[in-house]
């Protein structure tokens, strides 16, 4: 898939915003979703997206943005007072090459902490369990 292209209506993101998937979720307002990634690359691996038809962040209304950052900020900062970690990542891709794999636009919010490496990308799955105690702390943080 190259940057420019048709919205799929069918991504699955676009299916947990209308509940005909399952997510975690931490976070939800009528404009936007944050739940746990099901691949984490780290404990506390969150995504953000807005709930707007967008395949990536070059296609994304202008309007929509500055509120959309202002969530991903809430989101990292509850993750980061949930988990404590070292670090943090908040990344985004754009594009089969930059190695995006669900085509609506998403930040992940991935915790670093000091000796342990990240995992691969959208590869080991983990718990149901252990997902939802994280999200539990996390949710416990969102202001
Ligand atoms: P991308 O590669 O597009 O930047 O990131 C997509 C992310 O979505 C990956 O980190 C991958 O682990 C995650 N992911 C893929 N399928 C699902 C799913 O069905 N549910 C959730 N919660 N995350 C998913």
């Amino acid at each position: 898939m190259s940057i420019d292209g048709i919205y799929d209506q069918n991504n699955i993101f676009k299916k947990i915003i209308r509940g005909e998937a399952p997510a975690i979720k931490v976070y939800e307002d009528d404009k936007h979703l944050a739940f746990m990634d099901i691949f984490p690359e780290s404990r506390g691996h969150t995504l953000v997206i807005p709930k707007v038809d967008s395949r990536n962040y070059l296609d994304l209304p202008a309007d929509v943005i500055g509120e959309y950052m202002f969530v991903v900020q809430k989101v990292a900062r509850a993750v980061c007072n949930a988990l404590s970690p070292d670090g943090v990542r908040i990344m985004q891709y754009n594009g089969e090459e930059a190695t995006q794999t669900v085509f609506h636009v998403h930040f992940h919010i991935v915790p670093c902490y000091r000796g342990i490496p990240l995992t691969a990308h959208a590869k080991g799955a983990a718990s149901r369990a252990e997902l939802e105690e994280i999200a539990a702390r996390i949710r416990q943080h969102i202001s």
